[in-house]
């Protein structure tokens, strides 16, 4: 078995691992180490040379799944079972991507507009926590393959925006990847690195970060203060990129050879072999002044000059987001010491020049702008490793630590791997009315069930004034001082009271304890995710049977007999569920009890709103 060594004081892994580097991107995704010889970052390349794999998964009718080139041939003819941009979704509730529903080709569950959106293919519901963890297992996979030895250590890169709900979600599609997640890496802090920025311990450097891929496009500053990455901001657009450069040079082509919009729209081949052709002609004119080709037994050409007319709209517009993320940093153009060239839609020399004009100064583009971001990863790897002793290497919480919620489920407040100092807080409520004392249960580990975890510390906030449930505002505070002290404070807004305690959490934990622990928790990860989402259904079936109990009880008069004895019904058989039931049996016999209610749910509503405006005179 692997053996993860963690040197609790400083976090460096003490045994010789190959520790991979992950890009895991929107598009194309890429594993990268440091060369064993050379200690320098390469990625690591099939024997057809290509180290690209896209991010595309295709499910097959006999329950196949495949990653990569392969899933990509399928992603016109088969639309509904092919996935892409699962990145696009992650943390993200179908509120967030609605506004990009027609985006996307496969079916984006939006059963629950406040709950995370899942993938339906055929039968099964995917989330996009599985879904990354398809394509990680295959990048696992393939790394394993050509270093012919385990992979079980990454470290994986996300955009400088993703919040915390993002990085956790991409932490665990690691973990149900089988891969412990050592570090999640800013895109533009690995490209940076990849660059040698920050690799010596007195520069101070301002830097911008401009990334522009296939779908989106994302400009970040960061200054590098002694090894310390800080971004300052980020800007971008979320759905704009190369694949936008492509579809004004099919428009382009259209009107040259006479189809009309709805023609080429309508004419899937059609469409799929003009995208094809103009990805080639974008491509070699990033190389040519001209591209010549053949369509249709006629000879037509394409210039450099028509092409740049035609995507000047959009690089103007990443230009107007660079001006944006500079005034946020509240920087000048002058300030900027350094810019960065990241996203195969750099190599667009207009793109380049664009930028490199924006910002006065030539741009870096030595490396290969699809590769970067996990040449980078593979340096913060071989930090990691303790391989690469000049570089300051931070303290780290070798495990999460967080607080106990409703059904034992563990919610992390600082997730492992945390630089310390570090501080996290989120906001608890009552489940009660009048509910006067809440229990705060600290722990620590990776496993989704407090219980698989290890207490550290409880204490109860107690002398809440009394009000119904929901509306306290508890604020729990999580701080691990530069000592490794943790301080856990719970304070209520609204009536100001509060507790604290202070633990040590690596008190009596041995090196081979903390290693058992990530162990179990990668073992585990498949059963915790279940377990969670059975859980969360229980805990949301508890609380509909309690306000809904309430409900009945208050508004008598407002249910018919047979309202009410088909809501008794519905709640009896969700009282037994709640016991005995699967995740799925929950949430139908919730969706159930709320198709019954939601009639005189909207009645009662209607009359206080007509009871309401017949107080008021006109
Ligand atoms: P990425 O998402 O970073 O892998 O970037 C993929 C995008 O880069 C796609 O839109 C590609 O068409 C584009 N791309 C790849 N090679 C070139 C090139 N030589 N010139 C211009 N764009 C390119």
């Amino acid at each position: 078995m692997a053996k993860i060594g963690i040197n609790i004081a400083t976090g460096s892994l003490q045994q010789q691992e190959m520790i991979v580097g992950i890009d895991l991107g929107t598009t194309n995704s890429l594993v990268a180490i440091i060369h064993p010889e050379s200690k320098k970052p390469v990625v690591l390349k099939e024997f057809d040379g290509n180290a690209l794999v896209p991010s595309v998964i295709h499910f097959g009718e006999a329950g196949t799944v495949t990653v990569g080139d392969e899933a990509r041939q399928y992603l016109i003819s088969e639309p509904h079972n092919t996935i892409f941009s699962a990145k696009r979704l992650m943390g993200k509730s179908y509120n967030d991507v609605r506004d990009h529903a027609s985006y996307f080709t496969y079916k984006v569950i939006d059963d629950n507009t406040e709950s995370l959106v899942k993938v339906q293919v055929g039968d099964r519901f995917y989330s996009p926590i599985e879904l990354s963890s398809l394509i990680l297992k295959e990048l696992k996979k393939r790394a394993e393959h050509i270093l012919k030895t385990q992979v079980t250590k990454a470290v994986i890169t996300v955009p400088a925006y993703f919040n915390d709900a993002q990085r956790q979600a991409t932490r665990d599609a690691g973990k149900l990847a089988g891969l412990d997640v050592l570090r999640i890496v800013n895109e533009p802090t690995a490209a940076s690195l990849a660059y040698g920025l920050g690799m010596s311990k007195e520069e101070t450097k301002t830097v911008a970060v401009y990334d522009l891929g296939g779908g989106t496009f994302d400009i970040s500053i960061l200054r590098i203060t002694n090894g310390i990455f800080e971004v300052l901001s980020t800007n971008g657009d979320t759905y704009l990129g190369g694949d936008d450069f492509d579809h004004l040079l099919i428009r382009h082509l259209a009107e040259k050879f006479g189809y009309t919009a709805s023609a080429i729209m309508s004419d899937k081949s059609l469409f799929s072999h003009l995208r094809q052709v103009a990805e080639k002609i974008k491509k070699e004119l990033s190389e040519k002044d001209e591209f010549t080709g053949i369509w249709m037994e006629k000879v037509f050409k394409v210039s450099r000059k028509t092409f740049e007319d035609l995507i000047q709209p959009l690089v103007d517009k990443t230009i107007q987001c660079c001006k944006n993320a500079l005034a946020d940093a509240q920087l000048d153009i002058s300030q900027i010491d350094e810019v960065i060239m990241v996203g195969g839609s750099t190599r667009t020399p207009f793109v380049k020049a664009s930028v490199s004009k924006f910002f006065n100064k030539p741009v870096h583009d030595a490396l290969n702008p699809d590769e970067v971001v996990a040449l980078g990863a593979a340096v913060q790897a071989d930090i990691l490793a303790g391989n690469n002793k000049d570089f300051l290497l931070l303290d780290i919480t070798p495990l999460s630590l967080g607080i106990e919620t409703m059904g034992g489920l563990m919610d992390v407040l600082i997730p492992r791997n945390s630089k310390i100092p570090a501080k996290a807080g989120r906001q608890y409520t009552t489940q009660k009315d009048g509910q006067s004392g809440m229990r705060i249960s600290v722990y620590q580990g990776e496993r989704d069930l407090v219980r698989d975890n290890r207490k550290l510390a409880g204490f109860t906030l107690s002398g809440i004034p009394a009000m119904p449930a929901g509306l306290p505002k508890v604020e729990i505070s999580f701080l691990v001082n530069a000592d490794g002290i943790l301080v856990v404070k719970a304070k209520e807004l609204r009536s100001g009271i509060e507790q604290s305690v202070e633990v040590k959490p690596q008190y009596g934990l041995t090196d081979e304890q903390v290693e058992k622990m990530l162990l179990d928790s990668i073992t585990h990860a498949k059963e915790d995710m279940h377990t969670r989402a059975l859980v969360e259904a229980q805990t949301e079936a508890k609380i509909l049977l309690d306000t809904t109990h309430q409900f009945i009880d208050k508004n008598r008069s407002f249910l018919s007999a047979g309202e009410r004895e088909q809501t008794l019904g519905a709640m009896n058989l969700l009282q037994k569920l709640v016991d005995t039931g699967s995740k799925d049996e929950i949430q139908t016999a919730i969706e159930q009890l709320n198709e019954i209610s939601r009639p005189y749910a909207e009645r009662l509503m209607d009359h206080a709103i007509s009871t309401a405006m017949k107080g008021k005179k006109v």
